[in-house]
């Protein structure tokens, strides 16, 4: 390869490469400079940090040495390794690689499940101790038993749920490929909508359709999924008399599939943050109703993985409607 190909190869590398001889720094590319917020020197007992410096010194005595180091505000963390070359006795390999949003996932990672454990704590404590009192109540009190059972079995519902909502959310977050195949949503919104009629009938809401026919390559287990948890969301938030409407249509090369209610409405600062894992509005109550605050993070995965976007518009105690909208290829 010619010296200028060889330049714009390394110059092309998202990692930072320099290449040290003895105490001179021979080479470097574009992005060491980048990640290190300046142009490295000739020399490399100049080198900064000096924590790269003692990298080299460790290489040069003959084994790879590895740090991590952070430049910059806001910061940023680099992974920086130094790699003796085989060849020649003196000569070191510097490979800087921002680590900074592989940080931010494995962050996310630790905070999730710390999230989860702390949710799944409570029913968990509750069925031992529910548990433990029933054993008492089968021999002396056959009707508190009876009581404690139920209870015991509305808590085993209550651990099935986020367990399943866990599932669902891992499903739709893992980037694993899914089957794509053409769904027609007005289709897909006939069955969902199908499937809580009943319920909507015996709490008196007025489930509306407003459907045309428009056809999305996607994974129609997860907009089904998506589709559930809203009108699931519409349903638990609209009282009696009110009205949740599904519609689909086209927009130019866009599809869109809404879910709108006439309930409570989504306080102003909550909307922000609707769309989090574990948030409730109302902790306490949502809780209280079942909830697991995963739903709108199921939706908003579910959409991500196909190229769309779920929007919210809410006035307090008018109603909200959430908008999901999909790319037509
Ligand atoms: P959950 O699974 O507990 O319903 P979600 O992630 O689906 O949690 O929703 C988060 C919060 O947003 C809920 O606690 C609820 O207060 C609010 N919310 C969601 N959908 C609606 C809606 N259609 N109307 C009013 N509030 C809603």
């Amino acid at each position: 390869m010619t010296e200028p190909a060889e330049n714009a190869l390394l110059n092309a590398l998202p990692d930072g490469v320099i290449l040290i001889e003895g105490d001179e720094i021979v080479l470097a590319n574009v992005a060491a400079g980048d990640l290190l917020g300046v142009p490295p020197p000739r020399q490399l007992e100049r080198l900064v940090p000096t924590a790269l410096v003692e990298l080299v010194g460790q290489a040069l005595e003959g084994h790879t040495a590895a740090d991590v180091i952070r430049r910059g505000t806001p910061p940023r963390w680099i992974e920086v390794t130094a790699r003796p070359l085989a060849d020649v006795g003196s000569r070191v390999l510097l490979v800087l690689r921002d680590i900074t949003e592989l940080r931010k996932v494995e962050a996310m990672r630790s905070d999730f499940v710390a999230d989860a454990s702390h949710e799944l704590k409570t029913p968990v404590a509750s069925i031992q101790a529910v548990t433990e009192t029933l054993l008492v109540a089968i021999e002396e009190d056959p009707v508190a038993a009876k009581r404690f059972a139920q209870q015991l079995h509305t808590t085993a519902g209550r651990l099935a749920q986020i367990v399943g909502d866990l599932l669902d959310l891992s499903r739709v977050e893992s980037e694993q490929p899914v089957k794509m195949r053409d769904v027609d949503l007005e289709k897909l919104a006939l069955k969902e909508v199908d499937r809580i009629s009943d319920r909507a009938e015996v709490v008196g809401i007025d489930l509306k359709t407003d459907l045309t026919p428009v056809v999305v390559t996607a994974s129609r287990k997860d907009l089904r999924l998506a589709l559930r948890n809203l009108l699931e969301n519409a349903l638990q938030h609209t009282p009696a008399e009110g009205t949740v409407t599904v519609s689909t249509s086209r927009d130019g090369d866009s599809a869109t599939i809404a879910v709108r209610d006439t309930g409570t409405g989504i306080p102003r600062r909550d909307v922000p943050r609707i769309f989090e894992r574990f948030y409730r509005v109302d902790d306490a109550r949502d809780r209280e109703s079942g909830g697991t605050g995963l739903g709108l993070a199921i939706v908003r995965n579910a959409v991500d993985m196909h190229g769309g976007t779920v929007a919210v518009e809410s006035e307090l105690g008018r109603g909200s409607t959430f908008t999901i909208r999909l790319p037509i290829d």
